[in-house]
This record gives C-alpha cells, structure tokens and sequence, in this order.
C-alpha cells in the first residue's frame, strides 16, 4: 500500500512517515504545493493524506486536480484550520475523510485503514487465489491454512499480484509500487528479481496452486489454478 503525505510542516510529516512505515506502508512524501502536484502527476497511490494550508497553494485545489483525472486514490484532508467550510469544501470535492489538527498518530492510521479498507473491492479482508489466502489487515499468507512465513517486501509483492490477477506486470510498475517513486527508473532491476525468485520459491515449497509467471523482458503474473 502506497502513501503520499503532502505537509509542509517538517515534524509533523516526520512523524507521519515514522507512524506509516512502522505500519508497512510505503510513504512518499511532498512539501509544497509543486512538489506534491508532480507527484500526483506521475504516479499513483493507495491513499493521499493532504494539508490544506500549503505555502504555495491550497490542497483544495489539488484534491480538485485528483478528482478531475478521475483518479482512484483515497484522499484524506488533514487541515489546522478549525474550518467548517474546509470541511464541507473538501468532502464535496471528494475527499474521502477530513481529520483536524492536532492528531494522534493511532487516530490517523485507524482512519487510513478504514477509507483503505472501503476502498477496497466489497470490502473483504482476504484475498484468495486458489488455496492461497492473504489476510490484509494481519498482514498474513496462508496456504491450505498453512501460514507461509514472508518478508515484509515479499507480502508487498503477494498483495499486489493478489490485487490484480492474471494481469501482466511491467516490472518497472511492480518496482515503483513496492519500493516506491522513482525505483522504477532503476538502472536495472536486480532487487525485483531477487525477491521474486525467493517469493516464487517459498509459494512453491508451501503447495500453493496459484503461480506467479514470469514473462521473459516485462515482467510477472499471478496465475490463479484452472477451476
Ligand atoms: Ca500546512
């Protein structure tokens, strides 16, 4: 799951980005109203988490900007200004949930995991292809009911194979979503083939009937066995 944190105030981002990455999430981060327009320009997210009050511009008029795109990103506003008509602005314009300032980080990622998870297709927490089950929320392979043991950037690879299946991955995509913005422009892409020979080879050992394929010069896919 990718993250973008557009806050111009250094500490508080810090502190968001700590809180987000101790929970697997991968964060990208953007202080200003430029610097987050181009990020949302070139690369899409699971969730944006948007100040308002930005030293050159409103985040009103980005989230604008991400509705326009007909973009699917979730948005929640994160906004100092005891505003009512932010509030009411912001969530006509389509943000997903409006959290004010100050916070408590447990606060922001209970709301994140919620708009996440109603995000996400009939809001159901596993996700299965043949006898391979992945639990979002406790972060948890199985196979047969077996629990497969994965490192963290291995689950990354599962879920976002488990999200799309039978959907051909361009490995540069497959880079920039689970190791983040401009991995994809990685000279070359010798840290996505090793963790997926290890992921292919532990989904193997455990008997799992789904198989991530390799398409020789683009990149992989999740083959759910034939029913
Ligand atoms: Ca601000």
């Amino acid at each position: 799951m990718k993250i973008l944190i557009i806050e111009d105030e250094p500490s508080l981002r810090e502190v968001m980005q700590r809180a987000l990455e101790q929970e697997r999430y991968v964060v990208e981060t953007a202080a200003t109203f430029a610097e987050a327009d181009a990020k949302i320009a070139g690369y899409s997210y699971d969730c944006i988490l948007l100040d308002i009050m930005l030293p050159d511009g409103s985040g009103l008029r980005l989230l604008e900007h991400i509705k326009s795109l007909r973009r699917r990103d979730n948005v929640i506003i994160i906004s100092a200004r005891d505003s009512l008509d932010d509030k009411v602005e912001g969530l006509e314009l389509g943000a997903d949930d409006y959290l004010p300032k100050p916070f408590h980080t447990a606060e922001l990622l209970a709301r994140l995991r919620s708009v996440l998870r109603r995000g996400r297709s009939g809001g159901e927490l596993a996700l299965t292809a043949g006898n391979l089950s992945l639990d979002v929320d406790k972060a948890r392979v199985t196979v047969d009911g077996r629990e497969v043991p994965l490192l963290k950037k291995e689950f990354d690879i599962l879920l976002y194979f488990m999200q799309r299946p039978n959907h051909l991955v361009d490995k540069a995509v497959l880079a920039e979503a689970v190791w983040g913005d401009h991995a994809d422009q990685a000279d070359n892409f010798q840290f996505v083939y090793a963790q997926m020979k290890n992921l292919r080879r532990k989904m193997a050992d455990a008997g799992a009937t789904a198989e991530i394929k390799s398409v020789y010069g683009f990149g992989y896919k999740l083959v759910p066995p034939e029913r």
